[in-house]
């Protein structure tokens, strides 16, 4: 029997271990063992149910609150486990993003697409820019391309920083007022050193198809609305979002492929410490000195917490894992009485541009965004403070994080001075989220090519190829499928969603 060893418990580790578990399923002589640090499963995802002291209770994400539509992972994998029936979309009818602009709540403009506007008038009447603003986007309409791609070039071989890409084509107000808070956003990233190949190669490529942004994504949006007309939703059929989550929250996700893999596959609460090759075999060593010899390993931890497990594998991989920045972050979900909230509910969240220099960097309202996250009298929401440039904050302590939160969500939203939740709690993210740089694809392919060339190893997880969950899950399966098939063992899957399904 070979075993396999999976270092780390988020989505990606338990990615690898559920396709490792369906091989076993399928009569391959393997078996799998997880080793997760924490006294959890679902790293980046937890969800607590928090019970009201007056009844009812709150759903509550502390990291991850969703996962889209348009990557299927997370829902193949869903129908495999028997859970797809627990899938959620987000409550559309409420679908509004507001900015803050100094004291002001704007709303994001309609037509606006990343950070491009598609429709004139409502880019025509938002105060969100000035009206210089607004000309130099436009200006994007006839600024020709940066250059002309040779044949067989991609985004990687034209890279550029988010900032120097969004400036360049649509101006400085474009950048911040929409495009750091969205779109740097969504990777809890410094725009000046994001590389747009590793996170958005889209972008460049709209350039170099179109020449412009606006054309591209005019385009775009015509085909989703020809889509969407063309494929209505069925009555009986659940409405379709481009964000969904679960019933119970995403924690229903790992706990399913948990239970899927087998309780008794499952370390909890031991780390790994050592990780060392000795005659074609593996020894992975945890926290209280046990030795666990293996045939195959999967790495799949942050960044940070690999560089000390790769040093003893191989000195380069190391190097290139060092390069590899994280920024570290916390999320406040609060619930605040009806009564303290005399504000319009119908909106999903609030970004709060960089340039505003308030300690708040979003806010999600998430019981108009998901339904049954609270109780009816109740209003639930999430503050999200640090980031790259503001990592000092997560320091604090949670009476201060929960303050600040509350401070600046009450200010925002016009409810008076003293209400105070009715719960706060604080989850930090230490290190929670890769930065991906310039330079970025050019270490991961060399990371991906020193692995290849590693009998039984790999590594995966969201320092790679998309911060994504659904990206994470489809990391651990490529990298299962490497040491399977460095072990000689043939696994073939097809996506019907023949599965292991979770026990009880
Ligand atoms: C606040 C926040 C909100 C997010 N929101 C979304 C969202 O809404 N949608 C979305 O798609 N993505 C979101 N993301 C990103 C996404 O959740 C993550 O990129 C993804 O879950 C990472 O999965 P992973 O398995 O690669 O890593 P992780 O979830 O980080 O898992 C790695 C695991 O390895 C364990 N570990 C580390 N070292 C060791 C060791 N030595 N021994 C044993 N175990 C170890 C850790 O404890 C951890 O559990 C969010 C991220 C954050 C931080």
């Amino acid at each position: 029997m070979k075993r396999i060893v999976v270092i780390g418990g988020g989505v990606a580790g338990l990615g690898a271990a559920y396709r490792i578990a369906r091989a076993r399923a399928a009569g391959h002589d393997v078996e799998v063992l997880v080793v997760e640090r924490a006294q959890r499963l679902g790293g980046k995802l937890a969800t607590d149910l928090v019970p009201d002291p007056d009844g009812g209770r709150y759903v509550v994400d502390g990291g991850s609150d969703a996962f889209v539509s348009t990557k299927p992972a997370v829902r193949r994998v869903a129908t495999m486990l028997g859970i797809e029936d627990e899938i959620v979309p987000a409550c559309d009818e409420n679908k509004r993003t507001l900015i803050v602009k100094g004291r002001r709540l704007v709303e994001l403009p309609d037509g606006i697409m990343m950070f491009a506007p598609t429709k004139l008038l409502p880019l025509a009447t938002t105060p969100l820019y000035s009206w210089p603003g607004k000309l130099r986007m436009a200006l994007d309409l006839v600024i020709p391309r940066k250059e002309r791609w040779a044949p067989g070039e991609s985004a990687k071989d034209h890279d550029e920083t988010l900032e120097d890409f969004v400036v360049r084509r649509m101006g400085r107000e474009a950048l911040d007022r929409v495009a750091e808070p969205l779109v740097g956003g969504v990777h809890a990233s410094d725009p000046s050193v994001m590389s747009l190949a590793a996170t958005f190669p889209e972008f460049l490529e709209m350039e170099q198809k179109h020449g412009s942004l606006i054309r591209g994504f005019l385009e775009q949006r015509k085909a989703r609305e020809a889509m969407k007309a063309r494929q209505p939703a069925r009555p009986g059929q659940k409405p379709w979002s481009f964000f969904n989550t679960f019933v119970h929250g995403m924690q229903t996700l790992p706990d399913a492929m948990g239970d899927a893999v087998g309780t008794k596959n499952i370390t909890l609460g031991r780390a790994v410490t050592g990780l060392e090759r000795r005659s074609g075999s593996w020894r992975v060593t945890l926290d209280d000195g046990e030795e666990i010899p293996a045939d195959g390993v999967v790495l799949a931890v942050e960044a940070w917490a690999a560089v000390p497990l790769a040093a003893s594998v191989d000195e380069r991989i190391r190097e290139l894992m060092e390069q590899i920045p994280c920024s570290s972050s916390a999320t406040v979900p609060m619930a605040f009485a009806a009564k303290d909230c005399p504000f319009d509910l119908r909106w999903h969240g609030i970004l709060v541009p960089l340039v505003e220099k308030r300690p708040l960097l979003a806010v999600t309202l998430s019981s108009s965004k998901w339904p049954d996250r609270a109780p009816s009298d109740r209003i639930l929401l999430r503050g999200f403070i640090g980031g790259p440039r503001n990592q000092h904050l997560v320091d604090a302590s949670d009476a201060d994080l929960i303050e600040t939160a509350r401070r600046e969500i009450v200010g925002m939203l016009g409810m008076p001075d003293g209400a105070r939740p009715v719960f706060a709690r604080v989850y930090r993210w230490i290190g929670g989220m890769p930065q991906y740089t310039l330079g970025h694809l050019d270490r991961v392919e060399e990371i991906e090519t020193l692995t290849a060339a590693i009998p039984g190893f790999a590594m995966a997880g969201s320092a790679f190829r998309g911060v994504g969950i659904p990206n994470c899950i489809e990391s651990g399966e490529r990298a299962a499928d490497k040491v399977l098939s460095d072990l000689g063992i043939a696994h073939t899957e097809d996506r019907s969603g023949a599965g292991v399904r979770r026990s009880g």
